[in-house]
């Protein structure tokens, strides 16, 4: 519930009144009803023990006993008057507080006591009874000085509260523009808010406050800071806020991306701008701030960043499947060397390379030395486990820019960048000792190579090849588990004649 401007402005006045009035009760500014009561209770019992006294000396007893039965009777204040001796025996009494027993209710009372002489000596004491004071919040009401106070109190509250309104009133903003112009402020498709240099909310529009979900009254009085913005992450502190740059620099701020926590998932955005508001005199009285609704536009463009992400996605999920595709379009599904057709296109380009570079290109073929027989022995698996086994080996030691392939049932072939004849041979020497150093379980496999080089003249890839076919065939002549370099056949070699298929190693 939120106490309005004037009722918190009577409430201020009310304490202030009853403050001052305390505080000159406390200074003894306020004559103490009670004291002069008690002062005059004071005189009138020492009135009363002088004519008992008198009546006393005179032997006058009947008379002071109607005297004092009269005073009784005429005093309302007064319950009792007693007449003791100095032995304290109740020598007269009048007024009746006396109970069964024949004791005085003393305590119910306030008693006056006054000592009685005969002949300058003690002769015994004139008790006057009075009602006691009743205690508790009904005496306090009773008491003059508070129903003074709370006269007081209730006359301020209502004549403050008329008073503030009719004049608070002439002060509201609000009241003081003129109803055209609130309506025109009203129409605006913007929403405008008038803080004054505290950032406290003195004119809002009903553009903003149909945002903010209230009333364009409601929101007077409050302070700006109570509304949930959200601060941008480029902000380090509120103090950034354009209002507050505006108040104390007294510049303009303009197009700043603000949010407003809401309960939806979507925050309220606006841009806004701030211009403060000086008086004729120059001096800063506020700031002037304007929204500009741009959630949709926000909203909108949050959607299209997440369809620009989807599509990201997928595209990158697309280049990943290309990908998945196009590596098994170019390998051997058994030994994931690159298979026969995109290794050609990868020779045609080596070729054109080191022909335009006039550098060399090594080429080495390998073929499993009886290789039937482990199928034949062992079985198509094992056959295949072996084929797996040495892919994988070569392809560790075929390193780029080298090309790797299986080029047929059992055969790999290799090409080998800047490679002369001798360099190749190399190579394809270690590749032999490798594959001989190979165990699969209980069985050990050997191969055969060709090994050439573009430097030996070939003139075609094609011709390339077939020399280290050549030579392939050279070596198993040769007796298997060998290289044989091209440069190095004898140029009378038949190569129709059959290789004699010699028992393979156990
Ligand atoms: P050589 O030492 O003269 O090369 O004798 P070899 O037995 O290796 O040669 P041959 O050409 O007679 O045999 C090749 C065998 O390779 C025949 C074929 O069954 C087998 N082969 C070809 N491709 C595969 C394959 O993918 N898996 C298995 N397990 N065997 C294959
Ligand atoms: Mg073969
Ligand atoms: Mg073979």
């Amino acid at each position: 519930m939120r106490i309005s401007v004037t009722t918190r402005i009577v409430a201020g006045l009310v304490l202030l009144t009853l403050s001052t009035m305390l505080i000159a009760c406390s200074l003894k500014m306020v004559p103490d009803q009670n004291r002069v009561h008690m002062q005059d209770r004071a005189r009138y019992c020492e009135s009363l023990a002088v004519s008992s006294s008198l009546f006393l000396t005179q032997g006058n007893i009947e008379t002071l006993q109607s005297y004092l039965n009269a005073v009784v009777k005429n005093q309302s204040d007064i319950s009792a008057a007693i007449l003791r001796r100095k032995d304290g025996s109740i020598f007269i009494h009048a007024g009746k507080m006396f109970n069964l027993s024949g004791k005085p209710e003393e305590d119910l009372f306030n008693k006056v006591r006054i000592e009685l002489l005969e002949q300058n000596q003690p002769w015994g004491q004139l008790e006057i009874y009075f009602p006691a004071e009743k205690q508790g919040l009904l005496s306090l009401w009773q008491m003059p000085m508070t129903r003074f106070i709370l006269f007081v109190l209730a006359c301020c509250s209502i004549g403050f509260y008329l008073f503030l309104r009719k004049n608070l009133q002439s002060l509201n903003p609000s009241k003081v523009i003129p109803g055209r112009v609130q309506e025109a402020l009203d129409t605006l498709a913007g929403g405008l808010l008038i803080l004054d240099t505290k950032e406290q909310i003195v004119l809002a529009n009903k553009t903003i406050a149909r945002v903010l979900k209230t009333a364009p009254e409601e929101l007077q009085g409050r302070a700006m800071s109570q509304l949930p913005w959200v601060l941008p992450p480029e902000f380090e502190t509120d103090d950034e806020l354009p209002w507050r740059r505006a108040l104390s620099e007294g510049t303009i701020h303009k197009g700043i991306t603000l949010s407003l926590e809401n309960n939806s998932t979507v925050a309220d955005t606006f841009v806004v701008s701030c211009a403060p508001v000086l008086d004729d005199h120059d001096h800063l009285r506020g700031v002037l701030v304007s929204f500009e609704d741009v959630t949709e536009l926000e909203k909108k463009k949050s959607e299209l960043r997440e369809m620009l992400h989807a599509l990201h996605d997928s595209r990158e999920e697309i280049q990943k499947k290309n990908d998945e595709l196009q590596y098994l379009a170019t390998r051997d599904p058994l030994t994931s060397c690159l298979n026969r057709r995109s290794f050609y296109e990868q020779l045609e380009s080596l070729w054109e390379e080191a022909q335009q570079q006039q550098s060399t290109l090594g080429c080495v073929l390998l073929d499993i030395d009886h290789f039937k027989s482990i199928n034949d022995n062992h079985g198509h698996s094992t056959g295949d486990l072996v084929l797996k086994g040495i892919g994988s080996t070569l392809m560790e030691l075929v390193q780029e820019p080298g090309v790797l392939c299986r080029y047929g049932g059992e055969e790999f072939c290799i090409l080998l960048p800047n490679h002369d004849i001798d360099e190749t041979e190399q190579v394809a020497e270690s590749y032999r000792q490798a594959v001989e150093r190979l165990e699969f379980e209980d069985l050990k496999v050997t191969s055969s190579f060709g090994a050439t080089a573009f430097s030996l003249g070939a003139s075609s890839p094609q011709e390339l090849l077939d020399e280290a076919d050549k030579c392939l065939y050279v070596a198993k002549r040769g007796g298997r588990n060998q290289v044989a370099r091209w440069d190095r056949v004898p140029v009378d070699t038949d190569f129709r004649e059959p290789i004699a298929r010699e028992p393979a190693p156990a």
